[in-house]
């Protein structure tokens, strides 16, 4: 069987450093990386991974992710370009591609006048990334506001999801399928200025809680219910505590930061033992809420 390659010579290239497409700029290579130009395009190469038993893994905007040091195996793909990157208003709201950056769909909704997502200025990542992961924090989060979800299959299928076959948890979802191909948003009608000012508010206090002088800085855990994972390990005395290039952060101690020259095993050692501390301090049992591949 031809590999994935040599399938689709003109969207996959061998052996992609992925550092670059993430947040934290480290980490190995993917086997084989996919950007596709088109949703056919896009459902082909699915099933052409699923009939070689190629894993897949679709690449966001790598804000929630910590690649390994390792190489990815199997297919990394990325959704960028005008048929996964769109925004359009609805009858009840907007509707946009998953490959869209968040900032994207916050711009669009003010200048509408549409009410809703406001208050997740400030987070990074896509619109796939961002469903998937049901950003957000005490002030609301994505899942609220979403309406629909269209997504594809494993063998390349479409299949839509309306909001009564969803479930949104604390940064979670149950949308398990291979690809978020779009989502569409029910907002309401409200003046741009108002929204604006809501946005700002929004804004400072989601600043004040990162560590701002730092660019490459992740949020380690979910806050177990009821409780703050920041707080919990500052409390196991573990603010500051680095491990390599890895550090917790002195200013919210859910992040870590990647000082130059980081590895991944530096950032895997600083959660597992930042874990095991907090569950011998307090007895709670933090989950992880980054992505490893
Ligand atoms: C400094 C900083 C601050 C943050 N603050 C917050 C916060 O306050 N609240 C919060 O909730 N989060 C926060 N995050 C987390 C982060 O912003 C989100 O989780 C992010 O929006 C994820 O989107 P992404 O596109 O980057 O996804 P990625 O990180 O690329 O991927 C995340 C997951 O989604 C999957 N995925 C990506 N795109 C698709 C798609 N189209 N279809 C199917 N699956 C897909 C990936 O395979 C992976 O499993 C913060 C992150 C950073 C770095």
């Amino acid at each position: 069987m031809p590999t994935v390659a040599d399938a689709f010579p003109e969207i996959v290239k061998t052996r992609e450093p992925l550092a670059p497409y993430t947040h934290l700029k480290i980490g190995g290579p993917a086997e084989y990386f996919a950007q596709p130009r088109t949703v056919d395009e896009l459902a082909c190469l699915l099933k052409f991974c699923t009939a070689s038993q190629s894993p897949v893994r679709m690449l966001g905007g790598g804000y929630n992710l910590l690649i390994r040091d390792d190489p990815v195996s199997g297919v990394v793909v990325r959704l960028h370009g005008p048929a996964f990157s769109f925004v359009e208003t609805t009858p009840t709201g907007i509707r946009c591609g998953g490959g869209t950056p968040l900032f994207e769909l916050l711009a669009h909704s003010v200048k509408a006048g549409l009410g809703g997502l406001e208050t997740l200025v400030g987070l990074r990542g896509t619109v796939g990334g961002s469903v998937r992961c049901n950003v957000g924090d005490k002030n609301g989060e994505i899942g609220a506001c979403v309406r629909r979800v269209v997504v594809l299959h494993d063998d390349g299928t479409e299949h839509a999801r309306t909001r009564d076959q969803l479930t949104f948890g604390d940064h979670s979802s149950d949308l398990t399928e291979p690809v978020i191909l779009s989502v569409e948003f029910d907002l309401h009608s409200e003046s741009p200025a108002a929204l604006l000012k809501r946005m700002r508010r929004a804004w400072v206090s989601r600043k004040s809680c990162e560590p701002l002088s730092f660019q490459s800085a992740v949020r380690m855990f979910r806050n177990p219910p009821g409780q703050d994972a920041g707080k919990l390990i500052d409390k196991a005395g573990l603010s500051r505590y680095r491990f390599g290039g890895a550090e917790v952060s002195e200013r919210n101690p859910n992040y870590a930061i990647a000082h130059p020259g980081t590895t991944a095993r530096d950032i895997m050692k600083l959660l597992d033992s930042v874990a095991t501390h907090v569950k011998e301090f307090s007895g709670v049992e933090l989950r992880r809420e980054l992505n490893v591949w």
